[in-house]
């Protein structure tokens, strides 16, 4: 038995809640699966054409959040937490029946996810899990956005940036070892706004389920949340959050240093579509344990981030 080989969940686990921008109830359960399927949603409120797939080519909209869709118009939407929390955990397979089109947000972190899933443990199979190595370095610009992945030798390494002009976000950088470093901060950083942007979020019909349950939200130099931050970089460590999800849309591990600066889920989507129309830009390999140093699992996470 391998860390290196395919896992999914031991028990099947439940999520209730509302969703962060339609505010419509929805259940969720995670459900075991075999190797080689991968990780699958499935709305199970529709009788057909009901399944969807978290690719990179799937999603269809990166507005606040990351929705994918299948060929039918069928969507999920809000994916990034919860696929967050799976990449995190290393499970490779995993069924997601939802009876709504959207991931309940919980407490707009991964913390939920992984707290629940860590109860449910762990199968490991006998297939070896697929890697994929960034040979050369991809990047996507937009303005004063950018984003990149380059080749690294074992680890993926995420280094974001934010530059907000509102004083108490300001300019946040951090840098993770994904593989390797204590995730907590990271997984429990829950998703913000601005006090001043939320009206016009709302006229575009988002965030209707959004709440300082689920959001910081930042008032010009104060937090208007009553415990203040779960961390020091609880911003610029959501953002971090968001990209593990995001980079989960491609089904497997990553060997790679991402940098990104202001970036989210559009520039993190369309850099993933530019390094896979060239096949010189990466590799897909298939690794047993006694081929690769432990670095490749992050072994903290599994003993628990509570
Ligand atoms: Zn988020």
């Amino acid at each position: 038995m391998s860390l290196l080989n395919q896992k999914t969940l031991k028990n099947s686990v439940e999520f209730e809640g509302i969703g962060l921008h339609s505010g419509k109830l929805v259940k969720l359960s995670i459900k075991p699966s075999e190797p080689d399927t991968g990780i699958v949603f499935k709305r199970i409120d529709l009788k057909n054409n009901n399944l969807v797939y978290p690719n990179y080519l799937n999603v269809s909209n990166t507005s606040l959040n990351t929705t994918i869709s299948n060929d039918f118009g069928v969507k999920v939407s809000t994916i990034e937490h919860l696929m967050c929390a799976l990449f995190s955990l290393g499970i490779d397979n995993a069924l997601i029946e939802i009876d709504n089109e959207e991931v309940p947000i919980l407490d707009g972190s991964a913390k939920e996810f992984i707290e629940k899933i860590l109860i449910a443990d762990f199968t490991i199979s006998n297939k070896p899990i697929k890697i994929i190595k960034i040979n050369k370095k991809v990047e996507f610009k937009n303005g004063e956005k950018f984003i990149s992945i380059e080749p690294s030798k074992l680890s993926l390494d995420i280094e974001f940036e934010l530059k907000y002009k509102n004083k108490i976000i300001g300019n946040q950088k951090n840098k993770i070892n994904v593989y390797n470093d204590e995730l907590k901060d990271i997984l429990n950083s829950r998703t913000f706004c601005l006090y001043e942007d939320i009206e016009m979020i709302k006229k575009n019909g988002l965030a209707k389920g959004g709440s300082l349950d689920n959001a910081i939200v930042v008032k010009d130099e104060n937090i208007l949340n009553e415990d203040g931050l779960r961390n020091s970089k609880e911003f610029v460590n959501h953002k971090i959050l968001d990209c593990i999800g995001d980079l989960f849309t491609t089904g497997y591990r990553i060997i790679g240093h991402v940098k990104c600066s202001q970036g989210g889920h559009y520039l993190t989507n369309q850099m993933l579509r530019k390094v896979f129309k060239n096949t010189d830009n990466f590799s897909i390999i298939e690794i047993q344990e006694r081929n690769l140093p432990h670095t490749i699992i992050n072994r903290s996470i599994l003993r628990s981030i509570a």
